[in-house]
């Protein structure tokens, strides 16, 4: 058996480590091709010893001159940039995991799918902001993408072998964050540090708070809608405080598939980089008895009104979701730096995403210029929203 050729968009990352680690475990399943990393030049010079790719992309030719140094005469080619990113998304492999954070992952996720790469899906701002863009391209190429995310890794294992006009609908589960049980009254006062204080997963700041207000599940809604190819309508969510059911499907005749399991992200990332096949983990295992009871309840809206909003975008057009995306990567930023109370956050969002509706012109997403427009219009509607809400807008 030939090993599967990876490649790493993101490979200093959290998922970027994580997928080497599993790769590393199974030497005989796996090489590693190309990796492409940002400024972490440390890390990146100690994963190419021990990956040996053949390719390797940073941002900047500082890193790229700080990378040939401390690898000396044994470096691998080195390109930096956005081309340099592009030439390692097109570089010859089996599978490329989306791994970068944020709107940089989007162009080269494009590129890896044109040119005929199956991809592991772990960056969320490339289904979220141009689904619609994204699905017309892979169908165009016929190639597969590979859910990363714990939710849609669970949804697809579901669906494996099933046909997908037999599912009746989707249905996610939401831990529900650190605010689940708190009044509107307390929401209302919450502090950073308690928004950041996540129950079950341990993530960064940005993601942590997208759970505190539910948008992180919202913003799975969206993925999940393209991913599976399937309305919003046909799309729920659950909230479940243990994340220990990563998400169900439940199919015409009634019957409820779901996937269970400890909560590790190198569970999904298994999945993803094994395709079909799966790899014999060596890690803690469920234990329903000692774990007793799970727990289900119905997402409160009124307290968490982002969830809705992700649902409203879908229902708009092709941009409205990369519209609430920015206008939510600025209100977050804002509550962070203490600029924004916790329910502004969904305030300063329902507000952009409702401006968008009046806004007359095109939405549709035809190409990347597209999407960047849209990212950009609802950046500044943000801003000018925080600046009127009596906040120091930057
Ligand atoms: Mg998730």
């Amino acid at each position: 058996m030939q090993p599967k050729r990876l490649t790493l968009l993101g490979s200093t990352g959290s998922v970027g480590e994580q997928s080497l680690s599993v790769a590393e475990a199974f030497p005989e399943r796996y090489r590693v091709v190309a990796l492409a990393a940002g400024r972490r030049i440390e890390k990146l010079a100690e994963q190419v010893r021990r990956f040996r790719p053949e390719f390797v992309s940073v941002a900047e030719a500082a890193g790229a001159r700080e990378l040939r140094e401390r690898l000396g005469p044994d470096a691998p080619e080195i390109a930096t940039g956005d081309a340099g990113l592009d030439a390692a998304a097109a570089h010859p492999a089996d599978l490329v995991v989306s791994g970068l954070v944020g709107a940089v992952g989007l162009a080269p996720t494009l590129t890896a799918i044109r040119a005929g790469r199956d991809v592991a899906l772990a960056n969320k701002e490339v289904l979220v902001t141009a689904g619609a863009l994204v699905l017309r391209e892979v169908r165009a190429h016929g190639v597969t993408l590979l859910p990363v995310d714990s939710e849609h890794s669970a949804i697809f294992q579901c669906l494996a072998g099933q046909r997908l006009e037999d599912v009746a609908k989707l249905i996610l589960t939401a831990s529900g964050g650190p605010f689940r049980t708190w009044d509107p009254g307390r929401i209302a006062r919450a502090t950073v540090k308690e928004a950041l204080n996540h129950p079950n997963w341990d993530m960064g700041p940005k993601i942590t708070i997208d759970s505190a207000t539910l948008m992180n599940k919202g913003l799975e809604v969206i993925e999940a809608r393209w991913l599976f190819d399937l309305g919003p309508e046909r799309v729920e969510v659950v909230v479940h405080p243990q994340s220990i059911v990563h998400s169900l499907v439940e199919f015409v005749d009634g019957s409820v598939l779901a996937q269970l399991g400890l909560p590790d992200m190198r569970v999904p990332i298994a999945v993803a980089l094994a395709h079909p096949e799966r790899l014999p983990l060596e890690l803690p295992r469920l234990d329903l008895a000692a774990l007793g009871q799970l727990d289900f309840e119905a997402p409160d809206t009124k307290r968490f009104p982002c969830l809705e909003l992700a649902f409203a975008a879908l229902r708009a057009d092709e941009a409205a979701p990369a519209v609430l995306n920015a206008a939510n990567e600025v209100s977050v930023a804002a509550f962070l730096d203490g600029r924004l109370a916790f329910p502004e956050i969904a305030a300063a969002n329902a507000a952009v995403l409702d401006a968008h509706a009046r806004k007359v012109g095109a939405t549709a997403l035809r190409d990347l210029d597209d999407v960047a427009e849209a990212d950009r219009w609802a950046r500044a509607q943000a801003n000018e929203w925080l600046a009127g809400a009596g906040g120091v807008a930057s």
